[in-house]
């Protein structure tokens, strides 16, 4: 057997201020055909799970270039349409191929395309015809539109939100395609459209129980290959934006069809109840000022680079600030230029200094401050579960009790560590403000007395019944209170 495996993939808030182009791809991952590195990266374990299925099937693999740019804005266009060229090309000179096993995110809009995995998977299918095995794996965070689903045999999808199963997923995607190869399966999707956009952490109820039930059902019949739950990605504006459930039969499209719906009905019932409380940043600082004992973590839920927001939302630093709050320390506000001039300023400097809330609308404003430049880290990293997380250049400032760490690359609050990599000791201070939706919860929960989720301002479409949408379809919940009425 001849495979094929290639990834391409970033994830796309088309409200975002910050496109993307080649360069975004180099500064995350770009690795050119057999130089992915031996540890995978979210949207990449097809490739290296790949090279272990492979190797013990006595099968060739063939690996073609493996790219992932960070969460942001629009993938310019050429970038784009190079980056799936290139692949397709690697594709066209390693027929004939048995097999195409990919690694997508599923939730990529680059300028003149709302749907380049569809366009991509299309032309994979193409170039392979109708009788070779095309899967990919996907984030739940994506948009399965018809047309993926009409050019792939099957997909399978992260269960967990946090993202930890990645390579556990892609163990599931090779199993099943090394059955479909070796004729003992016959992979069919059946998908049911839950008419509805929301977000669903599986840390807590009622998307845990949910989850765990996934995994019992895949086991209760030999038939049933894989159940996925779509998200959807509510800061994409794309015309079949949505939640979907998916289930992938051996041959069974009946069996299929009706689980999913079953199981899309079920999880429409419970729409507006997945996620945690949020409160407004005035009353996010007065709870993390009240709290007898530190650390609070104030987590700014919405501005989190994660979904390709800057990451230089100012709205909770200000009430922090007008409130008079003291040891504080943020981490971190996206600033290059602020970063850069705190480099030439140099350790010790005092400097009048202004940063933050420049990238985007409703993110509050720039903060001025005499501040003092305590420390300064090139290319600091945070740790992130096994692996490492870069944030770039970073400057440790601080002014009336408050230190802030200003970074130059963005990246969402995942570990404490991101402190400690400036030297700050984050179990000393009081309140902590983080930027990060759900990622943040294992690590932070460890050290926090008390964990505040706070909306404050506008920095990312969270509210999608009032999002100026202009291609997404305005029939779905919560846009339309009841979207099964006819
Ligand atoms: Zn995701």
């Amino acid at each position: 057997m001849r495979i094929f495996t290639a990834a391409l993939a970033t994830e796309t808030n088309t409200f975002s201020p910050i496109s993307i182009d080649k360069r975004a791809f180099e500064a995350s991952l770009y690795a050119r055909p057999g130089e992915h590195p031996a540890t995978p990266t979210l949207c990449t374990a097809p490739i290296t799970v790949g090279r272990e299925v492979c190797a013990r099937e006595g099968w060739e693999l063939i690996e073609g270039t493996a790219t992932w740019a960070d969460p942001a804005g629009l993938i310019n266009r050429a970038t784009y349409e190079e980056l799936r060229d290139e692949i397709l090309g690697q594709l066209r000179a390693a027929m004939p191929v048995d097999g195409v096993v990919l690694g997508l995110h599923g939730a990529m809009v680059a300028q003149g395309y709302d749907d380049p995995e569809g366009d991509f998977l299309s032309q994979v299918r193409e170039i392979v015809g109708p009788d070779v095995l095309v899967c990919a794996e996907l984030d739940p965070h994506s948009h399965l539109t018809a047309k993926r689903v009409a050019a792939a045999n099957f997909f399978v999808v992260f269960k967990e939100f946090p993202h930890t199963d990645f390579v556990d997923r892609a163990r599931d995607l090779w199993a099943i395609a090394v059955r479909a190869l070796k004729g003992e399966i016959k992979p069919v999707m059946s998908v049911f459209d839950c008419r509805m956009i929301d977000v669903f952490p599986t840390s807590k109820d009622p998307m845990r129980s949910f989850v765990d039930r996934l995994f019992v059902l895949e086991k209760s019949d030999p038939a049933i290959l894989s159940i996925s739950v779509i998200h959807g990605f509510m800061a994409a504006d794309v015309p079949e934006l949505g939640t979907r459930m998916l289930v992938v039969t051996d041959d069974r499209a009946d069996l299929g069809d009706a689980l999913a719906e079953k199981l899309g009905r079920e999880l429409f019932a419970m729409r507006g109840t997945f996620m945690v409380k949020q409160v407004d940043e005035v009353v996010a600082v007065e709870q993390a000022m009240a709290a007898s004992a530190g650390p609070v973590v104030i987590a700014d839920v919405w501005d989190n680079p994660g979904g390709g927001t800057a990451g230089d939302a100012t709205v909770l630093l200000a009430e922090l600030i007008r409130r008079g709050a003291t040891d504080v320390a943020v981490g971190t506000i996206w600033d290059p230029i602020a970063v850069q001039i705190c480099f030439a300023a140099g350790e010790g400097g005092e400097i009048p200094l202004r940063f933050g809330a420049k990238s985007a609308p409703e993110t509050g404003s720039p903060i001025d401050k005499r501040v003092t430049v305590r420390k300064l880290v090139k290319d600091a990293q945070m740790r992130f579960g096994e692996s490492f997380a870069p944030f770039g250049d970073a400057a440790w400032v601080s002014f009336d009790g408050i230190d802030v760490i200003l970074n130059s690359t963005r990246a969402q609050s995942f570990d404490p560590s991101l402190f400690s990599a400036l030297g700050i000791d984050p179990k000393s201070r009081k309140i902590l403000l983080i930027k990060s939706t759900n990622h943040f919860y294992d690590s932070f929960s460890k050290i926090a007395s008390e964990i505040v989720y706070c909306s404050a301002g506008r920095p990312y479409p969270n509210t999608p019944a009032t999002t100026d949408y202009r291609k997404a379809r305005r029939t779905i919940w919560p846009m339309v209170e009841n979207p099964w009425a006819d």
